[in-house]
């Protein structure tokens, strides 16, 4: 295959930005900032948007909303005072006028206006009172006589920072696509080799930049608004195989890498399923098998299973913990929070003590004796199992025979803490086995993206006799009335969560807002038992108030969204989540999941603050009818994007240049395809074509 050699001074990837007029160092410096080093990251820094100044528009068919480029001749100029003194310019050409309208303008600037005398503006046109408007447009006076040329091409508009202005962005681009017009000057290495890329007939690498930094005038602007021309389809193809390479080459060093082989009689798993109150689902069965098939492999399994809500995740995680048990291996389960991660140890103290294994738990807030305790068992192997937070991950935790890492929730971890467990645990050459477990369904585009390192497995299945939850959405204004909805589900032996939410940042308010609710609801609800618990709660009153109301002594729950995940209380049949309005669906669906648990129907109120916009309105009727993670996940990427979809913490790193995951879904099988080929055919370029897209920064698995 034809492939371009190794680097020489002469790629546009080793040529510094320096080479370009007008970059000295401390340019250098401020394009460093926009992650802009070489001639190539110039090439890559790609226009957010674009503006239209390649023809002159006629005042007449100027509308709201329009931007344009105008030219005409002043009529008068004036300053007004009212509320805020500004400087009107009338200006027309024929078939129209336009006001221009400035608020900081200086006496010179005022002067030049001078009647008579000809102007071009760009700006964006606004109704006005008498006439359409202007507000502070660029312009220029115009000498008559003279015939100023309009722009040649579509004018980008790029991401730009302190001290480097568009201006500056337009040159050195220019200057960059120069080099890229001569061979001679340098050469931009096209990684993907023209076979490779062929059945998808795509534009080639340097059309489609040229195309993208400077779109000739008849280029349709909303196709590049969208973001749906071949160019930069062609791009975002690339950044996507980018993002995809990098993790898949995490999985290719896993096959390089050792991991004990676990294989058991399962006489141990066999005697947990028997002694389970119920049977497993088809689902759980076949995913416990994907399992153990990797398990039996020299190589860590790197396994995903998405489960929607109620799925039954954690018994399939305790029988792969049964199974590295049986062969002799510990396993650590860690979970984002200690409320998790406590419940995840009674759950598997109930389970495994009386199959003789030993579970111990460990946390950030452990102390004393408990601490030392769990460090000694895990150290010398009398625990075979270990529950808790990353603290697990932390370097005085060592275990004696790590087998395997089981990570709950993974959603709320991003992708580099996810990446840098991997090497935790390890022992000489050997690596533990990891399972990742997600309540968050992940449409595809995002799992090729962001878990392409991962072989997935689905519970695509609930166990039986599940009843939907039934979901109302209800005005504040009527919340006495759910009030004594709850009292009566109370009365009437079941149990409730309220759960508070404020805007996510301020733990502390949020907490306070528990508080005055709780306090509220014991007022108004005497004869019903309440407690309260948030992340202020010290660990051991936590557990206690958790361990009261699993145990049926308290009927309601009052909560901030600490019990989002995991939280299991079967006999829990209503929810109430106040200002559902302020939280993302996939949370909500994750929080509704905490009923529905048994087989008694269960009931969601959202209690939204009126008024709701009509996006509210629109996400949390998704919520009233569908019970279904999937589709939910789909409507809130479509709403708000995969950013939030996977949690703040995994927003940074999904930014992306060109590509949008939604968007661009179309592209993603030949993503996988291209992705495949190009490890196979040419290895030496897939490193360099992840640093034109990433970064250095960003080099998943060099972790
Ligand atoms: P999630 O997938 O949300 O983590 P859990 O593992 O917490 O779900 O399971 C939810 C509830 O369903 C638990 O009470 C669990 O004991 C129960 N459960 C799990 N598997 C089954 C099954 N096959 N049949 C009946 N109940 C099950
Ligand atoms: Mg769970």
């Amino acid at each position: 295959m034809d492939s371009p050699d190794t680097t020489t001074t002469d790629d546009l990837d080793a040529l510094p930005v320096t080479v370009l007029k007008g970059v000295g160092p401390r340019m250098a410096g401020r394009l460093e900032r926009l992650g802009i080093r070489t001639v190539q990251d110039v090439l890559f820094h790609l226009p957010l948007r674009y503006e239209d100044r390649t023809r002159v528009v006629p005042m007449g068919a100027l509308r709201p909303g329009d931007h344009a480029v105008v030219e005409g001749e002043i009529d008068l100029a004036e300053v007004r005072f009212g509320r805020r003194r500004s400087l009107l310019v009338r200006i027309s050409d024929g078939t129209g006028s336009l006001t221009l309208r400035f608020f900081h303008f200086n006496a010179a600037q005022q002067a030049g206006f001078i009647r008579g005398t000809g102007i071009r503006c760009y700006g964006e046109v606004r109704a006005g009172p008498t006439t359409a408007e202007m507000i502070h447009p660029e312009y220029r006076l115009i000498e008559s006589g003279f015939e100023t040329p309009v722009e040649e091409h579509l004018t980008p508009v790029y991401p730009a920072t302190e001290g480097v202005h568009q201006l500056t962005l337009r040159s050195i681009t220019s200057q960059a696509l120069h080099y890229l017009d001569n061979a001679a000057s340098g050469r931009l290495p096209d990684w993907l080799p023209a076979q490779l890329i062929a059945p998808f007939r795509m534009t080639t690498l340097p059309a489609a930049l040229r195309y993208v930094h400077r779109p000739p005038p008849q280029a349709s602007i909303e196709l590049l608004v969208e973001g749906r021309h071949p160019a930069q389809q062609r791009l975002a193809f690339e950044e996507l195989l980018a993002h995809h390479l990098s993790l898949r080459r995490v999985r290719l060093r896993a096959q390089h890498t050792r991991a004990p082989v676990i294989a058991g009689d399962n006489g141990l798993v066999g005697d947990f399923i028997t002694s389970l109150p119920f049977v497993l689902t088809a689902a759980q069965q076949r995913v416990f098998r994907e399992i153990c098939d990797d398990l039996v492999r020299p190589h860590p399994m790197a396994r995903l299973v998405q489960g929607d809500v109620g799925s039954g995740k954690t018994v399939v995680a305790a029988c792969a913990a049964l199974t590295a048990v049986e062969a002799g291996y510990q396993v650590a389960l860690m979970a984002p929070t200690e409320l998790l991660a406590d419940q995840h140890y009674r759950s598997f103290l109930g389970w495994l003590e009386p199959l003789g294994v030993g579970v111990v738990w460990h946390g950030g807030k452990s102390r004393g004796k408990e601490r030392a305790g769990a460090l000694q068992a895990i150290r010398d192997g009398t625990a075979a199992v270990a529950v808790g937070t990353h603290a697990l991950f932390q370097e005085e935790v060592e275990f004696e025979r790590l087998g395997l890492v089981i990570i709950d929730e993974q959603h709320r971890f991003g992708v580099h803490q996810r990446l840098a467990l991997r090497d935790k645990g390890r022992s000489g050459e050997q690596r533990p086995h990891q399972l990742v477990m997600t309540a968050t369904p992940i449409p595809r585009t995002l799992a090729m993206t962001v878990y392409a390192d991962l072989d997935t497995s689905v519970i695509d299945e609930l166990p039986p006799g599940r009843l939907p939850v039934n979901t109302v959405v209800i005005s504040q204004e009527r919340r006495p009335e759910v009030m004594q909805r709850v009292r009566a589900a109370c009365t009437a032996g079941q149990q409730a969560y309220w759960v508070c939410t404020l805007i996510e940042e301020s733990e502390a308010l949020q907490c306070q807002a528990a508080e005055k609710t709780a306090g509220f609801l014991a007022e108004s609800l005497p004869d019903v038992s309440i407690a309260l618990v948030h992340g202020r709660f010290k660990p051991a009153a936590k557990e206690a108030v958790m361990a009261a109301f699993k145990a049926g002594t308290v009927e309601l729950l009052v909560a901030t969204t600490v019990i989002e995940v995991g939280v299991d209380v079967p006999n829990a049949t209503l929810m109430i989540i106040e200002n559902p309005e302020r939280l993302g669906l996939a949370q909500l669906h994750q929080l509704r999941g905490r009923v529905g648990r048994g087989r008694d129907q269960s009931n969601c109120v959202l209690l939204y603050q009126p008024p709701l916009s009509e996006t509210a309105r629109a996400r949390l009727s998704v919520l009233r009818d569908s019970n279904d993670g999937f589709e939910i996940a789909r409507r809130d990427m479509q709403l708000r994007g995969p950013g939030e979809v996977l949690g703040t913490r995994q927003t940074g790193e999904m930014k992306f240049h060109i590509a949008d995951l939604l968007r661009d879904e179309a592209l993603l099988a030949a993503v996988e395809k291209v992705a495949l080929q190009l490890l196979e055919s040419c290895p030496d370029h897939v490193s360099p074509l992840i640093r034109r897209w990433l970064g250095d920064a960003v080099q998943y698995g060099e972790v």
